[in-house]
């Protein structure tokens, strides 16, 4: 029996309104509202027609048009310090080991997920360049200025690998081949591996084969919500968004026929209203089929519909992690496990001694996503801060130390021993 089996319900740490969970009728996105007509599709940026000059850093408010993919892709905070485009620091972190890379037009993305600050309904309120997304500012920058910083010692780059993220666009595919095309041409996969976070949507078979023939190491899906239900009620109908949970699926098992074992997985945002038992069977479902899961812990995204609701209790999202961690990486099962009457963890169902170590190991906690170069269960897409503020965090982008296991013991209602 494990130690940590709880013999009443888990305690309650963080969650607002004393819950240590964010149930399913709690977390309704609000309704879209209606765009004005002279913002839809960004019709107010194609109005101008100033060309780009160079890096766009978000709220320059130069309405570009022609800023758009192929020749611009926007990257992350993160990645733009690291490369050295933008100034700044992040706490507890040097640099990131993942260039994230995303799509880039003036009309934006054409769905309207729920908790997503990219989503259309904001073309209300905010142009595309301009937008947050997983919290923070993506600039523009043209590509092949990427490239030429990257490639001068691909060997020795800080960026253990480089991640295409794709959005609905109609243009998403081509542009999609575009972009790895000029980076394999002059980067080594080799030497940095590629991954393609995929828009299932607008995709076929021969659109996954292609970005495997083009060399992509690794292809996700961004299935983002853990049931059918939450999926509908967050990227598809629920908020006039164009995406189906079946569609999804289709691509993935696509992937997995393409790319083959441990080279396909799947996102998925811990918080949005499953239960811990639903999302554990999801992941146990993507072990069983040979993928991973790469796990965001949801945060009420500025602007973003679902910005009004809590974020996920740090005591679900704590024992959602290890317990992911568990039968990714440690052959547990999610039948070993047990669950209260409202799909809590309950039990881990592993060796107390194992279970101690694991802990404290700390892996567990870091950032979840395609491997990097130091071992296989350390992802190379570190997300510094992507799901919670330094302050609090969620998703460890960085080794967490023994002060911060401390606190995640105590959010996982573990006796503290470390010393
Ligand atoms: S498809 Fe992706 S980028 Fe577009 S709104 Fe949904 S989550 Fe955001």
């Amino acid at each position: 029996m494990s130690c940590i089996e709880h013999k009443t319900t888990p305690s309650s740490l963080n969650g607002e309104a004393g819950r240590d969970h964010n149930p399913f009728d709690v977390m309704e996105p609000r309704a879209p509202l209606k765009t004005p007509v002279d913002r839809k599709n960004g019709k107010h940026v194609k109005a101008n027609d100033i060309p780009p000059q160079g890096v766009y850093l978000p709220n320059n408010n130069i309405l570009a048009p022609h800023m758009k993919s192929p020749e611009y892709v926007q990257l992350s905070t993160a990645a733009a310090i690291t490369l050295g485009i933008m100034g700044g620091r992040m706490y507890g972190c040097e640099c990131t080991r993942c260039l994230n890379l995303l799509l880039t037009y003036p009309e934006g993305c054409r769905a309207n997920c729920a908790y997503c600050g990219l989503a259309r309904h904001r073309e209300a309120e905010r142009d595309y360049a301009d937008r947050n997304f997983i919290r923070v500012d993506w600039p523009a920058v043209p590509m092949a200025d990427i490239i030429d910083i990257v490639a001068r010692d691909a060997e020795n780059s800080p960026f253990h690998r480089m991640c295409v993220s794709m959005i609905t666009h109609p243009r998403s595919e081509q542009d999609t081949f575009a972009v790895l095309k000029q980076w394999t041409d002059r980067i080594d996969p080799n030497a940095i591996p590629v991954s393609i976070l995929s828009n299932p949507t607008t995709m076929t078979r021969d659109d996954v084969q292609r970005t495997k023939d083009l060399g992509a190491d690794i292809f996700t899906v961004a299935l983002d919500a853990a049931t059918p239900e939450l999926f509908d009620r967050t990227r598809g109908k629920g908020v006039q968004s164009p995406h189906k949970w079946s569609k999804y699926w289709d691509i993935m098992l696509e992937a997995r026929d393409i790319f083959g074992p441990q080279k396909f997985g799947a996102h998925i945002i811990v918080g949005m209203g499953e239960t811990e038992y639903e999302v554990l069977n999801l992941i146990q479902e993507l072990v069983d089929l040979g993928g991973h899961s790469h796990m965001f812990c949801f945060f009420p995204e500025q602007g973003s519909l679902m910005d009004h609701l809590p974020a996920t209790p740090r005591d679900q999202w704590r024992r959602v992690q290890l317990a992911r961690y568990l039968i990714d990486y440690r052959d547990a099962r999610v039948e070993q496990m047990r669950f209260d009457d409202l799909g809590r963890v309950t039990d881990f169902g592993v060796a107390d001694a194992e279970l101690a170590d694991i802990v404290d190991e700390g892996i567990a906690f870091r950032t979840s996503g395609c491997p990097g170069k130091f071992q296989d269960d350390i992802s190379a897409c570190d997300r510094p801060y992507g799901d919670s503020p330094p302050s609090d965090i969620a998703s460890y982008p960085f080794q967490p130390k023994k002060k911060d296991i401390k606190r995640i013991r105590k959010q996982l209602d573990i006796p503290v021993t470390v010393e």
